[in-house]
């Protein structure tokens, strides 16, 4: 391995720090049943960078999961459309959670 490559795996891939690493599931984690498989894909991420993702992580999860029920049941295909229902499962840009 390159010493480029091994600071890069040392390093958070978001921020860039050394302190606190942890391991970052991509895709997430969460995306998996238990039990997972024991090779899935992480990166480097320090401990505040990778907790920073946990409801992006939750968010997405749940998006895939109505959208795959959306295309089984006819009831959760119209609350995923925009006229079935009042509120939009689209994530607004820059807005809050
Ligand atoms: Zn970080």
């Amino acid at each position: 391995m390159s010493k480029a490559a091994k600071n890069v795996r040392d390093a958070c891939i978001y921020c860039g720090t050394r302190k606190d690493l942890t391991s970052d599931h991509v895709p997430p984690k969460a995306l998996f049943a238990e039990p997972r498989p024991s090779h899935l894909i992480t990166v480097p991420a320090c401990r505040p960078c990778n907790k920073s993702y946990v409801k992006d992580d939750e968010y997405f999860r749940v998006a895939v999961l109505a959208q795959a029920a959306s295309e089984q049941d006819p009831a959760a295909a119209k609350l995923w459309s925009p006229e079935g229902s009042t509120s939009s499962p689209v994530r607004p840009p820059g807005g809050s959670c």
